[in-house]
């Protein structure tokens, strides 16, 4: 059998890189009972290397019928399967680069993560009563059948109808909310660019709090938000000033009434558990975390899995710059000082520019790579770095970035050859020492 195609060394079995999605119109029905999903998936598709093949990915769940329209003339489907979570279709002739194809599937199925050897479980799951999807970074074909690879952005319109009683969130705005039979179906829409793997659905008995216009809490009714997820507005607005507008029109969290190892980000609202309803710095500080990703990670997004450190390095360094703008235990020069003192403890065999996925989610990444931006910093002092984290945004939002990127674009910003300046941190395994002015 004709081997398929890796997107990205990070994520084995995932991606083609012969096709680009610009839009995708999902319309799914879900039965908690049972746990059944069902739908159609409309992918708009512009092919980038002449193929006679396109794969998709999509986990567990069974497609049923497959339609191609447009492209002049219209390529037909010869023949498809489905194998190793993939969906592969054989055209009946080569299609052009530049072609565009309007792609139907129908499919179905009882969804669950997806677990593979590096990155443990992701994707759709059930909660005691409710669903969250939490999909970094394999997990998106759980639940929709997609070019899994975090460089190919597109805009999403996400109905999915659920039983009365049910609140269903997913990515960006609310533009539909109808009954159906037996229950609603709402519709949400991106419009701007969005990988995969930030794609989300929600579905829980919740209740809506609206700090302010653009900051809400979606959570159990009697889930307690003071002193935690009260504070999102101010960190919204302090975000601004140091990180340039935030780059999508809202943002809400969404807690579940399950208690929640650990929070994940997606694109405009983020999943955090019922025991992250606390005033403590631990839980205060991945709220702050996962509110700074809608910058670091989701507007402007890896190109490669391998420069995880662009999102989960500036998300850390956003957490001590909250720790100290809040009063919270340590300032952000203590927050580096505490993390270089433990991280010189530590094993010495990560490259943070290349962490290899087994490590990629390893604590330090996050660390370390905070540690990177403060000794940009510390070299080119406050002005110069801030303008550079919100350039960046401004500049590149909507875009997939490497970690070369942001050395061309730090270096073009403030003069210095960052470059050199930051290649022991994200390319020697050994710590460099704790930057001095
Ligand atoms: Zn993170």
């Amino acid at each position: 059998m004709p081997l398929l195609p890796t997107a990205d060394p990070y994520l084995p079995g995932h991606g083609d890189p012969t096709y680009a999605v610009r839009h995708y119109d999902l319309d799914l029905g879900y039965v908690p009972d049972g746990n059944r999903l069902d739908g159609t998936a409309v992918l708009d598709i512009v092919v980038r290397e002449q193929t006679a093949r396109l794969v998709l990915d999509l986990a567990h769940l069974r497609a049923t019928k497959l339609r191609l329209d447009s492209g002049r003339p219209a390529p037909r489907v010869k023949k498809w399967s489905a194998r190793d979570h993939r969906l592969v279709l054989q055209l009946d002739r080569p299609v052009a680069a530049g072609t565009e194809l309007r792609l139907t599937v129908a499919y179905g199925g009882s969804p669950r993560p997806v677990i593979d050897r590096y990155h443990g479980d992701a994707g759709w799951e059930e909660l005691e009563d409710g669903v969250i999807v939490a999909a970094q970074p394999h997990g998106a074909p759980t639940w929709f059948p997609c070019n899994d690879r975090p460089d190919d952005k597109a805009t999403y319109r996400i109905t999915v109808s659920a039983p009365a009683g049910y609140v269903v969130v997913a990515n960006g705005a609310l533009v539909a909310r109808q009954r159906r039979a037996g229950g609603e179906s709402w519709t949400w829409a991106m419009d701007r660019p969005m990988a995969t793997y930030l794609a989300t659905v929600q579905i829980g008995r919740y209740a809506t709090t609206e700090h302010d216009p653009r900051t809400r809490t979606i959570a159990p009714p009697d889930a307690d938000l003071a002193g935690s997820f009260d504070q999102q507005p101010a960190m919204l607005e302090f975000f601004e000033r140091v990180f340039g507008p935030y780059p999508f029109d809202a943002y809400a969290a969404v807690v579940t009434d399950d208690d929640l190892e650990i929070p994940l980000e997606s694109q405009s609202l983020s999943t955090f558990g019922r025991n992250f309803c606390s005033p403590d710095w631990e839980q205060v500080r991945l709220i702050a975390h996962e509110l700074a990703h809608q910058w670091y990670g989701n507007a402007v997004t890896l190109r490669r899995w391998q420069d995880i450190w662009l999102h989960e390095g500036f998300a850390c360094y956003a957490e001590w710059l909250w720790s100290e703008e809040s009063g919270g235990p340590r300032s952000c020069d203590a927050w580096a000082r505490h993390h270089h003192e433990r991280l010189a403890g530590l094993d010495q065999d990560l490259l943070l520019a290349d962490p290899g996925p087994e490590l990629m989610f390893d604590d330090r990444v996050y660390k370390r790579g905070a540690l990177t931006l403060h000794a940009l910093r510390v070299a080119v002092g406050d002005d110069a770095f801030f303008a550079v984290l919100s350039d960046w945004v401004a500049t590149r939002a909507g875009e997939s970035v490497t970690t070369d990127d942001f050395l061309g674009f730090a270096s073009e910003r403030t003069g210095a050859d960052v470059g050199v300046l930051l290649r022991p941190w994200l390319y020697d395994a050994a710590l460099p020492g704790f930057p001095q002015p």
